[in-house]
């Protein structure tokens, strides 16, 4: 399927804590490339996994991108109002036998090394049956040309294995949820951490299994701590402190290789920004997967 004609990107977090320096990178790198293209950027909080979500995160970085100037078009999307549209995916590949029911437990699966062995996998249980529900990968590489990382190809069959779309508990995963949604809010290109590099070629074969268009993709490197650790919840990297946000945007451009506003562009979020919009240049976003903050 083609993809969109206008530009629009997006910034997607999980509201698992506030925003840290971290998510500011992704956060900066979608806005400036889509305002110096004169594209749409919108806002989809992905709060599909209430156990790992904390109370009051996603009021915390809506706050939070507003106070750094980071202000988005249309409706904030939410993803725990959109249970019926994965429903329908999932019921789409279910009824075409491009995903299947898996009611094995943890521990069958622990020596498979993370690579789902396929155990379940002609076994043609009912879709109503009880257990996770796996995409059913095929053969061959896929393949796509990031615009920082260059070309990224997988194996899904041999590098992940089918994998889970919804799991046992219910919850529908990530990786399905992201794909329904990019389609639906027609994004053209999808600028976000290089941690989730290793995830587009799932998110592209189920893009293909359900007819819709592959958007761009350009992988920013991950913040990390002087351990090599990605900045996260669970790395302890701190909150960003909103009192210092042009001190913060300007971290983030420093970080992106990218110019340094002058001084009258620095009076405030919405300047800097205006600034850095007109002088974007992702070819100069190095090509790395995780850079450590000292
Ligand atoms: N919600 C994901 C996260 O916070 C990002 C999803 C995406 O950009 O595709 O890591």
């Amino acid at each position: 399927m083609a993809r969109p004609d206008r530009y629009i990107g997006r910034f997607a977090p999980s509201p698992t804590g506030p925003l840290h320096f971290g998510s500011l990178i992704a956060a900066v790198a979608s806005f400036l490339d889509a305002r110096a293209r004169n594209g749409l950027w919108l806002l989809r909080i992905e709060d599909l996994d209430p156990p790992r979500e904390q109370p009051g995160a996603a009021r915390q970085i809506i706050h939070c991108l507003q106070q750094h100037g980071l202000h988005w078009d249309g409706e904030v999307l939410w993803q725990s109002r959109r249970h019926a549209a994965y429903r329908a995916a999932l019921d789409t590949l279910l009824a075409s036998g491009k995903a299947f029911v898996c009611d094995c437990s943890r521990s069958q699966l622990q020596d498979s090394g993370g690579i789902y062995p396929g155990t379940c996998r002609h076994r043609a249980l009912h879709p109503a049956s009880r257990g996770a529900v796996r995409a059913r990968v095929t053969r061959g590489a896929v393949c796509f040309e990031d615009a920082i990382q260059g070309q990224v190809c997988q194996q899904l069959d041999t590098e992940v294995g089918d994998f889970v779309i919804r799991r046992r508990d219910g919850l529908i995963a990530y990786q399905l949820a992201v794909v329904v949604d990019d389609a639906h809010q027609n994004i053209s290109h999808v600028l976000r951490g290089a941690d989730l590099l290793d995830s587009t070629p799932r998110q592209i074969f189920l893009q293909r299994q359900l007819g819709l268009p592959t958007p761009y993709y350009a992988h920013v490197p991950v913040a990390g701590n002087p351990q090599g650790q990605k900045l996260s919840k669970q790395t302890h990297a701190p909150a960003l402190d909103a009192q210092c946000a042009v001190t913060n945007l300007l971290a983030a451009l420093q970080y992106l290789r990218q110019p340094e506003p002058p001084p009258q562009a620095r009076t405030d979020p919405a300047a800097v920004l205006d600034w850095s919009a007109r002088h974007w240049h992702l070819e100069a976003v190095p090509r790395q997967r995780l850079i450590s903050l000292c």
